[in-house]
């Protein structure tokens, strides 16, 4: 089974195929055919799982193909761990005909990007995402980069990749955790975009937890398909494209507030969209009908449903931080209704209201 869309950015248009087997497909890595090297990116949990099939398929070029293999981990997205790989291209010879095949979850798909949106100005690479949350959010759109000590992401480039191949059959080998993780921004893109896909959510939930290779498929189809859209018409996140930080603002708070890593970013923007929609119910925008039910459907995706209780102070200090910040001023994205979202200023006193009433504060 294969579906693919396209990406439709002008002469940066790029397809996403999503299918099962799909890294042994060498007509899928077509783009390599003008290349005249190809690095695999990737990390030590995902190289002995995949890095030998897909080095298979792409020694078909008939180019060289070398593995550059990270420690696995957040906490090595940083310049020391970037400049490991192009410590490798350099020893090897890459040129600015070089490919780069980022196998593995966001963490990869990022670093790897941002190499290739520097390396010699910018080269070409591939996705390969390995992760729920790669397949439907991280490997699309462009986004690339590390963190730095003081902050998530504020190294970075847009840089479009040439493909997104997301085989999922890769998903199988995920912890149930990650696959939670990824659910949750399945199920933001629903809640903010698509009120009939909520629905085909809610009513498949079980069989997603199952990673049942069908519904994974539409997941992420529809998904990417709600993503690309967004995208397309803000590649540089002007306007709409803020919509898809939905649960964010506060998710942001709690992963920061909690120390990186003790909850998962999915974990953290699941339990976001909570507070997200009690915010939005508060502005008489959709019932308090609608913020169970959404609630209902994080909670049955294995979610979190409670923030941590850091304070109203404590929450409203950590979003300040947060890259949406405008002059000063926390913007949010609410729900409208149910599949339609908005940017807003919200005064603190109702942010605080959200806060007490989900027990964060
Ligand atoms: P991750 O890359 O850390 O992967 C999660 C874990 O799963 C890792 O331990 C990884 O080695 C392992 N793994 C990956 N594929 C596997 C597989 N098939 N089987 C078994 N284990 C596997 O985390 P993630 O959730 O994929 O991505 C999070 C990152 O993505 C963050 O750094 C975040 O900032 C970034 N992100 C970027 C964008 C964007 O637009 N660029 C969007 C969302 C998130
Ligand atoms: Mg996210």
């Amino acid at each position: 089974m294969m579906k693919t869309l396209e990406v439709d950015l002008g002469n940066r248009s790029y397809p996403i195929h999503i299918g099962t087997d799909l890294i042994d497909q060498p007509a899928l890595f077509n783009a390599c055919e003008k290349s005249t090297s190809i690095y695999i990116v990737t990390n030590t949990t995902v190289a002995p799982l995949y890095a030998q099939r897909l080095t298979k398929t792409l020694e078909t070029f008939g180019k060289p193909v070398r593995t550059i293999v990270l420690p696995d981990g957040e906490s090595y997205k940083d310049w020391k761990n970037l400049q490991l790989i192009f410590d490798d291209l350099l020893k090897f010879g890459a040129d600015r005909q070089t490919m780069l095949v980022a196998l593995g979850g966001g963490v990869i798909g990022d670093m790897t990007g941002f190499a290739a949106a520097s390396f010699m100005r910018g080269i070409r690479f591939i996705q390969v995402p390995t992760t729920l949350l790669a397949q439907v959010d991280s490997s699309v759109g462009g986004k690339t980069g590390i963190n730095h000590p003081l902050g998530k992401n504020m190294i970075g480039a847009f840089h479009q990749p040439a493909a997104v191949i997301a085989d999922l059959n890769t998903l199988k080998t995920l912890p149930p955790r990650e696959l939670s993780a990824g659910l949750a921004e399945v199920v933001k893109h629903g809640a903010i975009a698509d009120e009939q896909f909520l629905d085909w959510i809610e009513a498949n939930s079980k069989t997603l937890l199952a990673c049942d290779t069908d519904a994974m498929g539409h997941a992420v189809l529809r998904s990417c398909e709600i993503k690309s859209a967004v995208v397309s018409a803000d590649e540089r996140e002007g306007g709409i494209r803020a919509t898809l930080n939905f649960g964010h603002t506060f998710g942001h708070a709690i992963e920061a507030g909690m120390g990186y890593g003790e909850w998962l970013h999915g974990e953290a923007v699941g339990c976001g969209m909570v507070l997200g929609a009690d915010l939005s119910c508060r502005l008489n925008f959709i019932s308090k009908a609608e913020v169970e039910r959404l609630t209902k459907i994080i909670q049955s995706m294995n979610l979190p449903i409670t923030p941590p209780k850091f304070g109203a102070e404590r929450y409203m200090e950590l979003m300040q931080v947060d890259k949406k910040t405008e002059g000063g001023q926390i913007r949010y994205v609410v729900l409208e209704k149910m599949g339609k979202a908005q940017i807003k200023s919200v005064p603190n006193a109702q942010v605080i209201e959200t806060l007490a009433a989900t027990g964060a504060a």
